[in-house]
């Protein structure tokens, strides 16, 4: 019946105002507050921010994300519970969706790995990973295969992370040099290590490997579209060779891939 459709299209809008309201609050306040405008800090009833009414005070419409998540949202919950894909079954495959979204926004706005999103998705790798992998020989194996994952994707994510900080020091040398101020940009943050153990409980090993191999192919991807922009723009400098690339979402990427479609 069609308006059976009613429910995952439903239940992908409420996902998504939780995932704007989580990126609406928590990078600025840290904590569960009442959301408020982003111009004029009034706060925003709640009854308006659920219907995305424009601020009161001021006037100021609700963000494109806002409008682009949602519809993200009711679409891939949409796809999800018409198609839905074998290994973590209906619930925990929208549950960890709605957890990469929280993610992925966040990073893209502020290029943050919150530590409370860490903890969160913690738990919930490590129940999505015993889910997964307890059903041939238990929930103590599940739970170890999960567990592994989360300390590899961590300790290869901690190596890279290394290997960022030496090139970040090269190039603060090099920007030191050329007379030009430092920036704080990290190669890696190390929010990124977190995602990576994250992901890595989610994944279990070893498909772990394959979930990093993915993100850096999508990161790579990414990276080399943004350097296809600056040469058309002729904006190109070797600096933005190193311009920062945020690691979160291509690792995301590379874990949705695996989890969902591999
Ligand atoms: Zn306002």
């Amino acid at each position: 019946m069609w308006f059976e459709l009613l429910v995952p299209v439903l239940l992908g809008w409420l996902a998504g105002l939780l995932v704007n309201y989580l990126a609406d609050v928590l990078p600025f306040t840290r904590r569960l507050s009442q959301p408020a405008c982003p111009r004029c800090q009034t706060p925003f009833r709640w009854a308006d921010y659920l219907t995305l009414r424009a601020c009161r005070t001021c006037g100021k419409r609700r963000s494109l994300r806002t409008w682009i998540v949602l519809i993200l949202a009711a679409a891939s919950f949409l796809y999800l519970w018409l198609f839905p894909r074998p290994g973590l079954g209906l619930p925990l495959s929208l549950i960890v969706l709605t957890y990469f979204g929280v993610i992925i926004v966040i990073d893209i706005e502020h290029r943050l790995i919150l530590f409370p999103t860490v903890i969160a998705g913690a738990v919930l790798g490590l129940i999505a990973g015993t889910y997964l992998y307890s059903k041939q020989d238990g929930v103590l194996a599940g739970m170890l295969i999960s567990l592994l994952g989360g300390v590899v994707g961590f300790a290869i994510m901690f190596l890279f992370y290394k290997l960022g900080e030496v090139v970040a020091r090269y190039r603060a040398r090099k920007m030191r040099a050329a007379g030009q101020a430092e920036d704080e940009e990290e190669a890696l943050g190390g929010g990124d290590v977190y995602l990576s153990g994250v992901l890595g409980l989610m994944l279990g090993w070893p498909n772990v490997i394959l979930g990093i191999t993915a993100g850096a192919l999508a990161g790579g991807a990414m990276g080399l579209l943004a350097v296809i922009a600056y040469l058309i723009q002729r904006r190109y400098a070797e600096n933005s060779l190193m311009t920062f690339i945020p690691y979160g979402p291509s690792l995301v990427l590379g874990a949705f891939y695996i989890l969902y479609f591999f």
